[in-house]
C-alpha cells in the first residue's frame, strides 16, 4: 500500500517537460487584454502556476494538495478573466499521475467540479472566448474527465505488471535453489554415505595386507562393489535429472496430435537407449517444434514420425501430408526452424526440409556418448 507521503509517482518521464510547451500559449491570451493590469496579473499568475506544477511534482503529503489546489484557484481565474482553460489539462495529467487512491479521487472530483462549474459560468456569462473556441473548450472538458482516469488506471496496471514480473522472477529463483537443493541432497545421500563406507573398508584393507591378505582382498572387493553400485546411482540421479527425453516428448506429441485431429504413424526401428544426454535432448526439443508447427501451419490430417538409428547417427523424420512448407527462406519468418538448426549444429548434427508433398523435416544427430567399456562393465 502506498504511504501518506508517496502519494505521488516520482518517475513521470519526459511529459511534464513537453507539456511546458503549452505555457506559451497563455501569453498570446494574456496579450490580447488591452489593460496592463490584467496583462501584469495574467504573468504573474501563469508564473505561479508554473512554480506551483514544478513543486506539486516534487513534494510530499499534504503539500502536493497545497499546490494542487493554488493551481485549480489559478486555472479557475485564468479561465474567468481570459478565456484561457487550458491550464486544466496540466492538472488533468498531473491529478492521472497520483497514486494514492484517496488523493487521486479527492483532487479528481474537485478538478473536474471546477472546471464543470468555471465553463459553464463562461457560457452563461455569454464569455467571447468562449464561444469562438467552443470545440477546443469541449475537448478541454473531456479531457479532463478522461485523462485522470485513463493515466491512472495505466499506471495502476504498470505497477501490477511490474509486480507480477518480479514475482516471476522469485518463482524462477525458487525454482533454482528447489532443484540445487534437491540434487545436494540426492548426492549427499547416494555418494556420501558409499564413499565414507570406501575410504573405510580401504584403510581396513590396507591394515589387513600385512596379516591377513586373504581378507585385505575380501575388503577390495567390497570397496569395489561398493564403488560400482555408487556409480550406478550415480548414472541414474543424472538421468533423472537430464531434460527433456524422446519418450516422454512422444507422449506429449501423441496427445497434440491427437488434440489436433491429426493421425500418428509412429515408425520406431530400434531401441533408442544409447544415445548422448545431449543429443536426446535436441532431438527432444526438435520433435516438439517439428510436431508443433506441423499442426500449427501444415493443415495435414496425418503425420508421420520414423526414427532410424543406425551405429554412429540417429535420423528422425517428421513427415505430414498437408499444405508443405514454401520455400525456403521460411528459416527467416519464424523463430522455431532457425532454433532447430542452431541446436542440430552445436551438436553436430543436421537439419533438412523437403517439402515435395506435403512437409518432411530430417533431423540427423551423432549419438555421440559411445560409454567407455569399462564403465559398462561396472555396471554389471
Ligand atoms: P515460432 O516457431 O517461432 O513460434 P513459426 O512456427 O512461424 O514461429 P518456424 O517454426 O521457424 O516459425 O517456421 C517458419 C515457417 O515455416 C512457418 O511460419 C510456416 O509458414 C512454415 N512451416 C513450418 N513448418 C511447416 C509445416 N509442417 N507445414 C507447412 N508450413 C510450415
Ligand atoms: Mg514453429
Amino acid at each position: 500500500m502506498n504511504k501518506w507521503h508517496q502519494i505521488f509517482q516520482r518517475n513521470t518521464g519526459l511529459s511534464p517537460y513537453v507539456w511546458v510547451v503549452f505555457y506559451i500559449l497563455p501569453f498570446y491570451f494574456i496579450f490580447r487584454s488591452s489593460s496592463t493590469w490584467e496583462v501584469v496579473s495574467g504573468i504573474v499568475m501563469i508564473i505561479v502556476f508554473f512554480v506551483c506544477y514544478v513543486l506539486s511534482f516534487v513534494s510530499k503529503g499534504w503539500l502536493v494538495y497545497f499546490w494542487t489546489s493554488v493551481q485549480i484557484g489559478i486555472s479557475i481565474a485564468m479561465t474567468l478573466i481570459f478565456g484561457y482553460v487550458y491550464f486544466s489539462l496540466f492538472l488533468a495529467f498531473f491529478i492521472g499521475n497520483i497514486h494514492n487512491r484517496i488523493a487521486f479521487f479527492t483532487l479528481y472530483t474537485f478538478h473536474l467540479v471546477s472546471t464543470f462549474a468555471t465553463i459553464n459560468y463562461g457560457f452563461a456569462s455569454q464569455n467571447p472566448v468562449f464561444i469562438t473556441q467552443l470545440p477546443f473548450v469541449l475537448v478541454c472538458l473531456i479531457g479532463v474527465i478522461l485523462l485522470p482516469v485513463n493515466t491512472y488506471n495505466k499506471n495502476k496496471q504498470d505497477k501490477l505488471e511490474g509486480q507480477l514480473e518480479d514475482a516471476n522472477k522469485r518463482i524462477s529463483e525458487l525454482v533454482k535453489l528447489e532443484e540445487r537443493q534437491r540434487i545436494a541432497r540426492d548426492l549427499h545421500d547416494t555418494l556420501g554415505q558409499k564413499l565414507s563406507l570406501i575410504g573405510l573398508k580401504s584403510d581396513l584393507a590396507s591394515k589387513l595386507v600385512g596379516k591377513d591378505p586373504k581378507k585385505a582382498v575380501a575388503e577390495m572387493n567390497d570397496v569395489r562393489q561398493t564403488a560400482r553400485s555408487a556409480l550406478k546411482e550415480v548414472r541414474e540421479m543424472v538421468t533423472q535429472m537430464r531434460g527433456a527425453r524422446i519418450e516422454e516428448e512422444l507422449f506429449r506429441v501423441k496427445q497434440i496430435l491427437k488434440a489436433a485431429e491429426i493421425e500418428l504413424v509412429l515408425k520406431e526401428e530400434a531401441p533408442l537407449d544409447d544415445i548422448s544426454l545431449i543429443s536426446e535432448n535436441v532431438v527432444s526439443m526438435c520433435l516438439k517444434e517439428a510436431v508443433t508447427n506441423v499442426v500449427k501451419h501444415s493443415a495435414a490430417t496425418q503425420c508421420m514420425i520414423e526414427f532410424s538409428p543406425n551405429r554412429t547417427d540417429l535420423t528422425v523424420k517428421v513427415m505430414d501430408n498437408g499444405v508443405g512448407i514454401g520455400s525456403q527462406m521460411s528459416f527467416v519468418r519464424g523463430n522455431g526452424l532457425r532454433g532447430m538448426k542452431e541446436r542440430l549444429e552445436f551438436v553436430n548434427g543436421s537439419l533438412e526440409i523437403q517439402s515435395d508433398e506435403g512437409t518432411q523435416v530430417i533431423i540427423k544427430v551423432p549419438k555421440a556418448s559411445k560409454r567407455p567399456v569399462e564403465e559398462k562393465e561396472a555396471e554389471t
